[in-house]
């Protein structure tokens, strides 16, 4: 089995002429589910694009099993799969050649395509609809294509950046599961803002605001820091609006 180590040590990333998306940011991560979480513009997507090895680091270091990947981006590529935010598909392509396609982007042809494809179509359990074009699929049967294609070249390491956006309560329950199940031996980092994408799912969470780390460590620690710190109450409909000025 492949050794799965991704370290990220004092990691910075500023844009041109902005102010650090992503500051000093260390963490070791190997097999299992990081849920990512953060407000909006934490700095997650930039984190995501520095580890899928689209954005080299402005600072700090990232390494793969110990090699850098700013000098080695391959050494960590050949082990990757990303479904990005921005996910597009080929609307008038059906979900079969819409990844034989991609297949071919990543170097797969023939037989061991097909085969492959077939594959991750029945992972994601899009094997009855392969046929179909992906212009009358919803949006959870184009994120399962999504992950379809981030799984043709059985990564190690699987990154997908806020996946349930736009999803209803059922399919996201279903990713969510998906997920679960390709856990296993892989490193699956999830980023989401939604803290329930992630509480049952994550065997460790992130937590990102304003670029940097707050917390890593498992929801149950996250939990015990929470503890004394936050109150239920229960109130009538007609006490609400006095507690709320309070
Ligand atoms: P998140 O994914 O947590 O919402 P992002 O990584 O998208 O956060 O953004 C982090 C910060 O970087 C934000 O302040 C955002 O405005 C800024 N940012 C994101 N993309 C760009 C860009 N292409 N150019 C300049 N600033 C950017």
């Amino acid at each position: 089995m492949s050794t799965c180590a991704l370290s990220l040590e004092s990691v910075g990333y500023k844009y041109s002429g902005g102010h650090a998306a992503v500051s000093d940011l260390s963490l070791n991560l190997g097999p299992g589910i990081l849920g990512l979480l953060g407000p909006n513009g934490a700095g997650k997507s930039t984190l995501m694009r520095v580890l899928a090895t689209l954005a080299k680091p402005s600072s700090g270091k990232v390494s793969w099993n110990g090699v850098d990947i700013a000098a080695n981006p391959d050494a960590l590529r050949v082990s990757l799969g990303y479904l990005p935010q921005d996910f597009g598909v080929y609307t008038a392509l059906t979900a079969r050649e819409f990844l034989a396609f991609l297949a071919a982007v990543k170097g797969l042809s023939g037989r061991a395509a097909q085969v492959r494809v077939d594959h991750c179509l029945n992972i994601v359990g899009l094997n009855e609809a392969a046929d179909q074009r992906l212009g009358g699929y919803s949006g959870g049967m184009r994120q399962r294509v999504g992950i379809a294609q981030a799984l043709l070249n059985d990564p190690t390491v699987l990154i997908v950046d806020e996946p349930t956006v736009g999803l209803d309560p059922e399919e996201r329950m279903r990713f969510r599961h998906l997920l679960t199940d390709l856990a296993g031996h892989r490193l699956v980092i999830l980023s989401t803002h939604i803290v329930s994408d992630v509480e049952a799912s994550a065997t460790e969470l992130a937590i990102m605001a304003r670029g940097r780390l707050r917390f890593h460590g498992t929801p149950e620690a996250l939990l015990a820091q929470a503890d004394g710190h936050v109150w239920e109450w229960t109130v009538s409909a007609e006490q609400l609006a006095d507690v709320r000025a309070k």
